[in-house]
């Protein structure tokens, strides 16, 4: 049943920890009618031995690891329970942030009790929901965190160049200058001194030490990788609401999509809440702050309903290289 935007901005005030990508997913794509165990029943690509999933269910079916994740994010989002494609048994997912030399995978095992009641009402639907997200999340934070700190090791720019991005950018040759420019958005032969290169670079990031400390360890490599392998996409706080808005169902056109995600914002900046919250610390994203989030989006059941890293926990795990105790105490120890 589509919901209103009313009812998604009424739903979000009363509750700030309100997860929009929830209950209006499509089913995921029907099975192939034969199956020889040499392609995957969805994708019909040819599967080799370390694609193959190992499922909890008993079906004798073969799926490649991408397409069985994205179906059972998709039931998931659909009915709040994520399910085997084929047989719709219930199933239930951990994440072991240990596995496969520190890497992380997710652990499929058959839900006990079948999973989700039939009849359940909407507010235990949408916590137990939550719940799910959140053990997901409690799970995957230690390797989020691995991660980030990694990403502040293998760029010691990130530090100087958070504590003061004019010295550090003045410091750098003209080559480098002219990539960052790029890749902060602007034309690299627009200037012709150094000086004004590095003007433009600091300007494009104004006196935002994280903003600028980013754009310089990020240029020209794809940014720290979330838990699930993607990249992170840096957005500020009008985009990550545009995102957060697309999933809406009854929203039109682009227009109404900005006007919406504009009236999302400033709803939420004037309660004092957040429609984003950030999934390793479990704080509400500041609307108007930069966000870091997966560009896999919803389609992988590790976070079914978008992941996202808070501008605080960036700065403190990848700049400043804080240890698991930097988070909240839920988040310390993944609940199990
Ligand atoms: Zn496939
Ligand atoms: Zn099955
Ligand atoms: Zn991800
Ligand atoms: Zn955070």
């Amino acid at each position: 049943m589509p919901i209103s935007i009313e009812k998604v901005l009424l739903d979000a005030a009363q509750d700030s920890s309100h997860s929009p990508g929830a209950g209006r997913r499509p089913p995921p794509r029907p099975m192939a009618e034969f199956d020889d165990g040499s392609e995957c029943a969805i994708c019909m690509e040819p599967l080799d031995a370390r694609d193959v999933v190992a499922l909890p269910c008993a079906c004798a079916v073969s799926y490649c690891f991408r397409c069985w994740d994205r179906a059972l994010a998709s039931s998931f989002n659909a009915r709040g329970q994520a399910s085997c494609p084929t047989c719709r048994v219930a199933v239930d997912v951990d994440f072991d942030a240990d596995a496969r030399n520190g890497e992380g995978a997710l652990v499929f095992s058959v839900a006990a009790g079948g999973g989700a009641a039939g009849a359940e009402d909407p507010d235990a639907a949408q916590h137990r929901v939550e719940s799910v997200v959140n053990r997901l999340a409690g799970q995957a934070a230690p390797l989020m965190t691995r991660r980030l700190r990694r990403y502040g090791e293998d760029h010691g720019e990130l530090r100087p160049a958070a504590a003061d991005v004019g010295a550090y950018l003045k410091g750098l040759g003209v080559k480098r200058l002219k990539a960052l420019a790029a890749a902060s958005g602007l034309d690299p032969g627009a200037y012709l001194e150094k000086a004004e290169l590095v003007a433009a670079v600091r300007a494009a990031h104004g006196t935002d030490g994280a903003a600028a400390a980013f754009a310089v360890a990020a240029a020209g490599d794809a940014g720290p990788r979330c838990v699930c392998g993607g990249a992170l996409l840096r957005m500020d706080g009008l985009a990550r609401y545009l995102r957060v808005c697309a999933e809406f169902p009854d929203v039109g056109d682009r227009g109404d999509l900005e006007t919406v995600a504009r009236t999302l914002l400033h709803a939420d900046v004037a309660r004092g809440t957040s429609s984003v919250i950030c999934d390793l610390c479990d704080r509400p994203v500041p609307p108007r702050g930069a966000v870091y989030t997966c560009a896999s989006g919803e389609t992988t059941v590790l976070h079914a309903t978008e992941y996202d890293v808070c501008e605080r926990c960036f700065v403190d795990f990848a700049v400043d290289g804080r240890s698991d105790g930097a988070l909240p105490q839920t988040r310390r120890v993944g609940a199990r």
